[in-house]
């Protein structure tokens, strides 16, 4: 039936002009690109980015009836097709940059500084991953950039690079625990991340702005918004269906404009905070130094692991220099405050690099495309705490291991290769393969030796933020190495969560537990966690997460915030151990006969957050749960089984 409408509205196609498939599409970004735009064209494209705003906010654009694709999808491909058309045209990169940034402006998808910094930062990476990958297909790139958690038919790329599986080694029959700790102390360490450092945020600045990030001097205050959640019956009337490609109806710009329009209104937005603000804002760099200070308070620390993102939100703004500047403040403030004997074990996270997200293969030497000058400059700025070994593979990957006490290894695992916005990926999948074989190696001679194993990695498993192939091979490597693995921390999310990991049987293997973040970036307070561990095995005994009220701090710029312990894991959810089998209890006593704990895991969630917490209701509870059980993306039957489990246990 869908393909017979199709048909109908090819035919009658010539009739009503505003019909658009997505071969027209691309043919209408090249004139675009290439300035030989007529009138009725740039009203044609500012049509479709008026459909695509709001589809590209909405997870539930998915058409049904073959289940396939999503119009951001046509969208997005149409406009890169344009893009390596040109580029083998031979248009420059001062061209391609010129025309997208003139584009970029009159549509105002974002803000002019914003196209004028965000599309010059990029472009010679594409064309250069474009000219010198002939796998490099339109459809690769939009499946990365718009790949989400439920579903992985939102723009599937079909690009068999993407498919590898990684080689295990045979277990040794023998477990090899001959490494008596002559340790008899526990080892605490501190867990922090996700600092996001401003050096030009502006107390009562201006918070809500026309770009991503706000809060720094110079901005100006919004001055539009846009209703971005338009139902999706209004998507489905103008858009038709035929095989693999979509007819949309350009009126549905109108259709748009017309619900957009009834709720613009002039905004008087308070101003941003002293120590921080819970809109897009990163952090002032005091609210920084007062986190490294208050930690410092501690006086039995052993370590501390730094799990990454120095850098700000500002990401069409972004300089070496800048860069530079932030990294070296990050590592020498706790140097100094901390003192000589805490060693400090950090870890690469996406907003260090430049441009934010890029991480090229070591190959890849050119001006504005390698990430070896980030790699060499971090080797510099965290010398006082490497060995000689461990800047060597920081230098190759920006991953290193070294054993930081007698049986225990850190491995500081650069997973930003597999980001789904690391444009690297397009050129050489296999790169983050090989990062992975180097952790299997690393993982596999600390077996050998019998050490245990904490694994620092930014982006957590699991997540929409990692390819699905690496998702899937980690989880084998993390279920191969279990028992030597006592731990994995990660960064990224700014939310506290942690995350169980399962065997092949179902058996709950291990658990990677989030450490929060040092900003209130995104609606969430600053935290910070102590984790004590078992002298010997080195897993987990208790993690103790320490917080402070943002609202409550800027209502007093002159003092301190007041921090306080909003949990401890063991006590507060009344926990024998942090076993990955206690943990799997837990979860399933969440939505069964303990829902208090699972109220507390929400409020912890988003560390109590005045933004969030009060907003978060049964489906947001639910939804946090389902994370901790998705350590494969796409792989949601457990999440599957807790939220059935949680809506039988309230409808009781
Ligand atoms: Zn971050
Ligand atoms: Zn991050």
């Amino acid at each position: 039936m869908k393909v017979f409408i199709g048909l109908l509205l090819i035919l009658g196609s010539s009739f009503a002009s505003r019909l658009i498939n997505s071969d027209e599409l691309q043919e209408l970004f090249t004139k675009v690109l290439k300035n030989e735009t007529a009138d009725n064209d740039l009203k044609t494209i500012q049509d479709v980015f008026e459909i695509y705003r709001p589809a590209s906010s909405s997870l539930k654009m998915q058409f049904e009836s073959n289940g396939r694709t999503d119009v951001t999808c046509l969208i997005c491909t149409s406009a890169f097709a344009a893009l390596r058309d040109l580029v083998f045209e031979g248009q420059t990169d001062e061209m391609l940059s010129e025309a997208i940034i003139n584009i970029c402006i009159s549509l105002r998808i974002v803000s002019d500084r914003t196209c004028k910094g965000i599309v010059p930062l990029n472009i010679p990476i594409l064309t250069y991953i474009i000219k010198t990958t002939p796998e490099a297909a339109p459809r690769t790139f939009c499946g990365l950039l718009l790949q989400n958690a439920d579903n992985p038919n939102t723009c599937p790329y079909n690009d068999p690079r993407f498919e590898w599986t990684i080689d295990l080694p045979e277990e040794n029959p023998i477990q090899n625990d001959q490494i008596a700790t002559s340790n008899s102390e526990v080892l605490r360490a501190v867990l922090v991340t996700d600092a996001h450092i401003d050096p030009l945020y502006e107390p009562n600045g201006v918070a809500d702005c026309d770009e991503l990030t706000c809060c720094r001097k110079g901005q100006t205050p919004r001055s539009d918004t846009y209703k971005t959640d338009i139902p999706d019956s209004v998507f489905k009337k103008r858009i038709h269906e035929v095989k693999d490609d979509f007819i949309m109806d350009l009126d549905l710009a109108d259709d748009i404009r017309n619900l957009s329009n009834a709720i613009r209104t002039a905004r008087n937005s308070p101003r941003a905070g002293y120590w921080g603000d819970y809109r897009n804002c990163d952090s002032p760099l005091w609210a920084y130094d007062d986190v490294i200070e208050t930690i410092a308070k501690h006086k039995d620390i052993d370590v501390v692991y730094y799990i990454g993102d120095n850098i700000d939100h500002h990401v069409w703004e972004t300089t070496y220099e800048l860069i530079d500047g932030v990294n070296s403040y990050v590592i020498d403030k706790m140097k100094k405050e901390f003192g000589e004997n805490i060693l400090v074990v950090p870890c690469i996270g996406n907003h260090e690099s430049q441009p934010t997200n890029q991480f090229a293969p070591s190959t890849i030497k050119g001006d504005k495309l390698n990430t070896t000058w980030l790699y060499n400059s971090l080797a510099k700025k965290w010398d006082f705490y490497l060995t000689e070994d461990a800047k060597a593979t920081l230098k190759k990957y920006g991953s290193f291991t070294m054993l930081i006490r007698p049986g225990l290894r850190v491995i500081s695992l650069n997973n930003n290769y597999a980001y789904r916005y690391n444009w690297w990926l397009v050129y050489d999948p296999l790169e983050s393969k090989r990062l992975m074989e180097w952790l299997v190696r690393e993982l596999h001679k600390a077996e050998l030796v019998g050490e245990k194993v904490h694994i620092l990695a930014h982006i957590p498993p699991g997540v929409h933020n990692l390819y699905y192939t690496w998702t899937r091979e980690y989880n084998r490597v993390i279920n191969r190495f279990s028992k030597t693995i006592a731990g994995e921390f990660n960064g990224h999310t700014h939310s506290d969560e942690f995350k169980v990991f399962y065997n092949e049987a179902g058996a709950p293997a291990a658990v990677a537990w989030g450490a929060g973040s040092a900003t209130a970036y995104s609606g969430y307070n600053c935290n910070y966690k102590i984790a004590t561990f078992d002298p010997n095995t080195y897993e987990p005994r208790n993690i103790v997460n320490y917080v402070y009220n943002l609202t409550e701090a800027n209502l007093a710029p002159n003092r301190r915030p007041h921090w306080f312990q909003l949990y401890d894991m063991k006590n507060s959810f009344q926990l024998d151990d942090l076993s990955a089998a206690s943990m799997n209890n837990l979860l399933y006593r969440m939505v069964t006969e303990d829902l208090l704990s699972l109220d507390l895991y929400a409020a912890f969630y988003s560390k109590i957050s005045d933004r969030r917490w009060p907003n978060c209701n049964n489906y947001c509870k639910i939804d946090n749960l389902c994370k901790t059980v998705v350590t494969v993306l796409w792989h949601r039957e457990r999440c599957e089984e807790l939220r059935n489990l949680f809506f039988k246990t309230i409808s009781n």
